[in-house]
């Protein structure tokens, strides 16, 4: 077209050039507004979810109260919602929408043993004694997860937006026990993309390798048993062989990549010194920064294991307990959830709660910062060295991650002052942070195909580069049996402190 000059021509060019993607900027925060307004209706709802979890207070495997409220809640919110999936009777998984996009969030719901602890002062104090109890904070995953899919579900209805939104609460994340099995039954086939939630003390995302890979196994040796003093050469013994493959594993740790990180506990030693053990155990964990790495480190263990048979005379087995890869995230999504970051911004803490956060940091003998008061700037994270069972999900479906801050920072999370904040008002006013960022970043992920493609590409690179694989074997089946006895000994007492909550979206 030939180049016009007129000012009303430039004028008119101009106008479009503004109002264009204005207008497409409008009808995005159109959506994200309604999606803000309805959080802010049912704030209360969803902190009476996270509260009523924190003090259901249930480990690994055993999320039955949890899960019943969530379904109740989401069921009544227009969910459809299943329960028991893949072999596992605390599985959820719920859904509203229908066909593509699908997107899933995905949080967990357990609690930490000896994690009791009333909310409120920083003394050790149990609710119930030995009791387990929110050390972490999943209880406010719980209430951050279902009000953001509900707040998905109004804007996908009142602006007829196709697609599925999800949400996955895996069990026993705490023993990454439960998502290589969601994987392997095939919940997230059909999903283009998850995003992770977890409680912070900043409201964040990140991108890349976040934390470690680990592999979870119990050797157990067989021996024969015979007199300590009478006849010890009859004797074959079991926690010999125990000792010489924890020894062996010393010898190797020096021909091992710096990244790796290898612990493990002696859960059966024998009973007493004048009987040689025929029954010796020990539980290996093996970590690395990525999957491959710790299953070389992983495979040597093997081999000093069947050394250490080799060398007692005794027989070995080995029991796949559990196994994480390394959350991938995506940077594509990550840039995208930052802008959503951006916009919600960080809550605004009243003094009170400012000063509680230092006289709780000055107790705990950490700086006294106080909370934090912006949000953090994308690039800053490195991986870590701990894990969590919901990597697996990230090497089948491209992943974003969020963080929003709902504890104190400096207080680390598994000890018992962290069990101090979940259901204070500063994790409410995270949780309804949360719950903004997160509500936003789907409605994106909805709405935005090429954000969707530009995700599936990275990830395609990514996942040829290491392709996943699963290290749950074939026949092997989800432990229903962790925890059961722990949580039984005190659910009666910890039932005195149940709140009586009915959360319904509106
Ligand atoms: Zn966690």
């Amino acid at each position: 077209m030939q180049r016009r000059s007129s000012s009303r021509w430039s004028k008119t060019v101009l106008t479009f050039a503004f109002v264009l993607p204005l207008a497409c900027a409008a009808v995005a925060d159109e959506r994200k507004q309604l999606a803000f307004e309805v959080i802010e209706r049912n704030a209360q709802q969803m902190t009476d979810i996270s509260d009523a979890l924190f003090y259901f207070g249930e480990l690994g495997m055993q999320e039955f109260e949890s899960t019943k409220l969530l379904k109740d809640t989401l069921t009544a919110a227009g969910f459809k919602v299943e329960l028991g999936g893949a072999d596992m009777p605390t599985n959820f998984w719920a859904e509203y929408g229908s066909g593509r996009p699908t997107i899933a969030i995905v949080p967990e719901v357990d609690a930490l043993p000896g994690g009791s602890q009333p909310p409120g002062p920083y003394e050790r104090k149990p609710l119930v004694k030995d009791g387990p109890g929110h050390m972490e904070g999943h209880n406010t995953h719980g209430g951050v997860a279902s009000l953001a899919a509900f707040a998905v579900k109004q804007v996908m209805q009142r602006h007829n937006i196709a697609g599925t939104v999800a949400v996955s609460f895996g069990p026993a994340e705490e023993q990454i026990a439960s998502r290589p099995y969601l994987v392997r039954a095939g919940y997230f086939k059909d999903v283009d993309a998850i995003i992770y939630l977890h409680i912070g003390d900043g409201l964040t995302t990140g991108y890349g390798l976040q934390n470690y890979a680990a592999i979870s196994s119990i050797f157990t040796f067989q021996g024969k048993t015979a007199h300590g003093a009478v006849n010890p050469w009859d004797g074959k013994d079991a926690v010999d062989a125990v000792e010489l493959m924890d020894i062996g594993f010393d010898k190797l740790r020096e021909h091992l990549r710096p990244t790796y990180r290898a612990h493990r506990t002696i859960t059966a030693g024998g009973s007493q010194p004048n009987i040689i053990a025929d029954k010796g155990q020990i539980w290996w964990f093996v970590r690395d920064a990525s999957m491959p790495a710790a299953k070389e480190t992983y495979d040597k263990l093997r081999k000093i294991a069947e050394g250490a048979a080799l060398m007692t005379g005794t027989t070995w087995d080995v029991k796949y307990a559990a196994s994480a890869w390394p959350q991938l995230v995506s940077k594509t999504i990550a840039e995208s959830v930052q802008k959503n970051i951006e916009m919600v911004g960080m809550p605004k803490w009243s003094e009170q709660e400012q000063q509680f956060a230092k006289d709780f940091q000055k107790a705990a003998e950490k700086p006294t910062i106080g909370l934090r008061t912006t949000p953090t700037p994308l690039g800053g994270r490195t991986q870590a060295t701990s894990s969590n069972d919901n990597g697996d999900v990230s090497w089948v479906v491209p992943a974003g991650l969020m963080n929003f801050p709902a504890s104190v920072p400096g207080i680390g999370y598994h000890e018992w002052k962290a069990a101090v904040t979940p259901v204070s008002s500063i994790s409410h006013k995270g949780q309804v942070t949360g719950a903004k960022v997160l509500a936003a970043s789907i409605i994106d992920l909805l709405t935005a195909p090429e954000l969707l493609q530009k995700a599936r590409a990275e990830f395609e690179v990514e996942s040829k580069r290491t392709p996943y694989f699963s290290l749950v074997p074939p026949d092997a089946k989800p432990d229903l049996e962790l925890n059961r006895a722990e949580m039984e000994k005190y659910r009666v007492e910890m039932r005195k402190f149940y709140l009586d909550k009915t959360p319904r979206f509106n």
